[in-house]
């Protein structure tokens, strides 16, 4: 995979825009495109992986850095004690749609 083909390294590398909410050293949160909630970020890992189905040990810290961005934009967006839902999609029937793993961060209640 390079960046050229995949839409989340494109943002990454800042060739697509994209809304950026959070960043450090290893991840990227950005808001997504199509929100299904009233906040709905977009949290990826900097490295390409493409799915959970594909990831190996060499990636187990990474995937919980995301986990720790989600728990920072929870509280940066005011909803650490309210809660809110962390999901990721895994291949076909999981609804996976883009092969650049990540979490789907879902606040404030569904979106119409
Ligand atoms: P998946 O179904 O793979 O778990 O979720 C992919 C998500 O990425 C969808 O919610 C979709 O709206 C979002 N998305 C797809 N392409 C882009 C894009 O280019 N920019 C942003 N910000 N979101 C995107
Ligand atoms: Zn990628």
């Amino acid at each position: 995979m390079t960046t050229a083909s995949c839409a989340f390294c494109r943002i990454i590398a800042r060739e697509s825009p994209a809304q950026i909410e959070y960043e450090d050293e290893a991840v990227l949160a950005f808001t997504d495109i199509y929100p299904k909630a009233a906040i709905h970020i977009l949290i990826v890992p900097k490295r390409h992986i493409a799915s959970v189905a594909t990831m190996g040990e060499e990636d187990r810290e990474l995937i919980g850095h995301c986990l720790l961005a989600a728990q920072r934009l929870g509280q940066a967006k005011g909803f650490a004690e309210r809660g809110y839902k962390v999901n990721l999609n895994c291949g076909p029937e999981g609804g996976q749609v883009v092969y650049h793993v990540h979490f789907h961060f879902l606040a404030g209640g569904r979106r119409a």
